[in-house]
């Protein structure tokens, strides 16, 4: 026997005990997104490499060393989405849903990052994203604030806590700059390989830094809220008190900065203690000026994104959580004797169509009566119906009660939908 294949390192199957979750979870944000005016939009997973190397910038960890790149035929170099943004911007500007226009959209789909595979962290991971465009104000940031903080209190999620910064104009952001590199090399000798790396490339980076021996030397750095331009000052007091008026809670972290390059002002992450190391759940931002870096006429943008894996973790470690969801079917029909069994393939095909969310599983294999009642078991459903050449004669089925005492009890084909309708209610 040759070796099975395994699938790809930090690329899952999601499987059939940990679809209904993820149905949950998808149900909510479509129900979620249409309660706040949002549409839906669907991309390619693969876009021209040049799409995210400009947008998400050549120094960041993402182009630099996590993308899966693959030249097409020896033509055209090709990547697999890191992330949504990118490629929502380029659709919006390709069919003209921009220019002059206010949009609220949404996705969710696989993206792709050559990282180290951990709890929480893939290869192949899924995004739900949201990106709006033409909104100046900080009402916008507002509203994806809301709508995410409303997504934990509709799954029931608590300890998620909202950090927020502002990154200021690029103006203000390149001033910074060289206040931050000026302090940075004054304390090189404190700073660990990557950050001394970073220093020339991507000072801002330096602050994001996970290395706890970091820490004093970047608390200390000069503050980039310190350096705000007039506007984005105000745009920021504004965002607080809007969040301050809705009740949401926040604090601020002078230090997040964000992964990628085409933020400005408002960031935002809302962070989970109980993930370990890959605590943000959901990451966003003001990026006013993605869409004309990508070739289209200047467009506010703001939006976020989250990583429905670690959102489906923190489900699954809820107590209450796992009765809520099922797979299970409701119905088991067992069909005995030759004229039974053709039977029951249209009686379950009429009961189908009369009951159209009905979960029923008609038996298939044969077998005796105890073989087909054990599968029935198994299947989780409430009722197991029984057809027999007897039943049949009779034009009615045996209904057994398989998860309580109750006697077996005959009902006729005409009465069955209603009967199985009112049995399960
Ligand atoms: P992290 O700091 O955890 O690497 P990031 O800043 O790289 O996150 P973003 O690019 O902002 O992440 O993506 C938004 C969200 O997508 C993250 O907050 C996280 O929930 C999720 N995410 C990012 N990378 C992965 C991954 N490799 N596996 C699973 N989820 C991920
Ligand atoms: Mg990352």
């Amino acid at each position: 026997m040759s070796k099975a294949f395994q699938s790809i390192k930090g690329m899952n199957d999601i499987l059939p005990q940990d679809s209904p979750a993820w149905h949950y979870l998808e149900t909510c944000l479509r129900q979620l997104t249409a309660s706040y005016g949002y549409s839906e939009i669907r991309m390619p997973i693969v876009e021209n490499t040049q799409l995210f190397c400009r947008s998400i910038g050549e120094v960041t960890d993402i182009v630099e060393k996590e993308m899966y790149t693959f030249v097409d035929k020896g033509e055209d170099s090709l990547t697999l989405r890191p992330e949504g943004t990118a490629s929502c911007v380029r659709a919006g500007i390709q069919h003209g849903l921009l220019y002059n226009q206010q949009q609220r959209l949404w996705y969710m789909g696989p993206m792709f990052r050559r990282e180290r595979p951990q709890k929480g962290r893939y290869r192949q991971f899924y995004q739900f994203g949201l990106e709006t465009f033409g909104f100046k104000g900080p009402d916008i940031d507002v509203e994806v604030i809301a709508l995410s903080a409303r997504l934990w209190k509709m799954i029931g999620l608590e300890n998620v806590e909202l950090q927020i910064n502002s990154l200021g104009s690029n103006q203000a952001r390149e001033a910074y700059k060289e206040k931050l590199v000026e302090y940075l090399q004054d304390n090189f000798d404190s700073l660990d390989a990557d950050s001394q790396r970073r220093l020339n490339s991507n000072p801002l980076r330096v602050l994001d830094t996970k290395n706890p021996a970091m820490k004093a030397v970047v608390d200390a750095a000069p503050k980039l809220m310190e350096h705000l331009d007039d506007e984005s000052a105000e745009h920021f007091e504004l965002l607080k008190r809007k969040l301050d008026a809705l009740g949401i809670a926040y604090v601020i972290n002078p230090n997040l900065v964000r992964g990628l390059d085409y933020y400005n002002r408002s960031v935002f992450e809302w962070v989970t203690t109980e993930l370990g190391a890959q605590g943000t759940i959901c990451a966003g931002g003001r990026y006013d000026g993605l869409v004309e870096q990508l070739g289209g006429q200047a467009t506010f943008g703001c939006g976020f994104a989250m990583g429905l894996e670690r959102i489906i973790l923190l489900l699954q470690q809820q107590p209450q959580f796992s009765n809520k969801l099922s797979s299970k079917c409701d119905v088991y029909l067992c069909t005995l004797g030759e004229q039974a069994e053709f039977a029951g393939l249209t009686l379950a095909e009429s009961l189908r169509e009369q009951l159209p969310s009905l979960k029923l599983q008609l038996h298939s294999g044969g077998g005796n009566f105890k073989k087909q009642l054990k599968k029935a078991d198994k299947s989780g459903a409430v009722i197991a119906l029984i057809l027999g050449d007897d039943e049949l004669h009779e034009k009615q089925v045996s209904v057994k009660h398989l998860r309580e005492k109750r006697p077996q009890e005959n009902v006729s084909f005409s009465q069955l939908s209603t009967e199985i309708e009112r049995l399960l209610a």
